[in-house]
């Protein structure tokens, strides 16, 4: 039975084992137990479903997981944490523990599936790594089904913010061209032991079997939406002009947004992703 999610249990634990809680490494875990619930809910998970979690803590997540998976495969950087793990955890023969950096693994073997069903990702992400780790599962190509994870707040509207509003960037851009994301909850500091400084959400990214919007040449795009969001404040047909990397002149912008009936001054965060996949088949079709 689930029990980590009640304050004082987790309280027990970290006393129990003189728990040196980690800043550095993102350290806050999560006590209520209405959050958990939605987390696992939002994810959908059966017992056909694999799921690799991400920084199992003291395994409180995880305990909510093994009751609903078929397996579970949780990685902690921690080392100290292991031993915890181990007890909170032994009443789980679905779940395997591996102690390493997420950062440094071998996503290909980690998530091999061995011709079964896609892998999802549950996680309540330690914040610092946030960015790197989601980009590395959608760069991947990996066999992924969804990402459901907690993060900082401001993160979670940037994944799903649309064009000409402040959150927009890059991360808005990847997320959508590899999933649909959509915020399925809210989380207050309180619901964690320590408290973090800032607000937390839920968020889960549906990934397509084949992105909607692809173009002839992906590197490019990517390429493209770096350099227009590097100097967000210059116009397309500048940023893409001085961008180190990209083989295309300020005139040959100016053409392609003309041909796309996009105004000269255009800056790349009023662009959809549609219109990021034209400019980009535009381009590519020029050399
Ligand atoms: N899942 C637990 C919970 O919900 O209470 C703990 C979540 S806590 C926000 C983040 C966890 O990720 C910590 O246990 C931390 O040690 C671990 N972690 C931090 N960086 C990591 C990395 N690079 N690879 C794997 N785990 C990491």
């Amino acid at each position: 039975m689930a029990f980590l999610g009640i304050p004082a249990n987790t309280v027990e634990i970290l006393q129990k084992h003189h728990v040196n809680i980690q800043k550095k490494y993102g350290q806050n875990f999560l006590v209520d137990t209405r959050v958990l619930e939605k987390i696992v809910e939002a994810a959908r998970i059966t017992e056909e479903d694999r799921v690799v979690e991400i920084g199992p803590g003291i395994g409180t997540l995880t305990q909510y997981l093994a009751e609903r998976a078929g397996a579970v495969t949780a990685v902690e950087i921690d080392k100290n944490l292991i031993p915890i793990l181990e007890e909170t955890l032994a009443a789980y023969e679905n779940v395997t523990v591996i102690n390493a950096d997420i950062l440094k693994m071998d996503l290909d073997s980690l998530f091999q599936t061995q011709g079964k069903e896609p892998v999802k990702v549950v996680a309540n992400l330690p914040y610092y790594i946030t960015t790197p780790i989601i980009m590395a599962l959608l760069e991947g190509h990996i066999p992924l089904k969804s990402i459901t994870v907690m993060v900082q707040k401001e993160v979670a509207e940037r994944m799903q913010a649309g064009p000409g509003t402040k959150d927009y960037g890059a991360l808005s851009l990847a997320v959508q061209y590899y999933t649909k994301p959509e915020i399925v909850a809210q989380v207050p500091p309180n619901c964690f032991i320590p408290r973090p400084g800032v607000g937390s959400a839920v968020i889960r990214l549906d990934r397509y079997e084949k992105p909607p919007a692809a173009p002839e040449d992906e590197v490019l795009l990517f390429g493209l939406i770096r350099a227009a969001f590097n100097q967000r404040r210059k116009t397309l047909a500048n940023a893409i002009g001085n961008a180190a990397g990209l083989p295309y002149s300020r005139e040959n912008v100016a053409e392609a947004l003309e041909a796309l009936n996009l105004p000269p001054f255009v800056r790349g965060e009023a662009l959809t992703l549609e219109q990021f996949v034209e400019l980009a088949d535009f381009l590519h079709k020029m050399h």
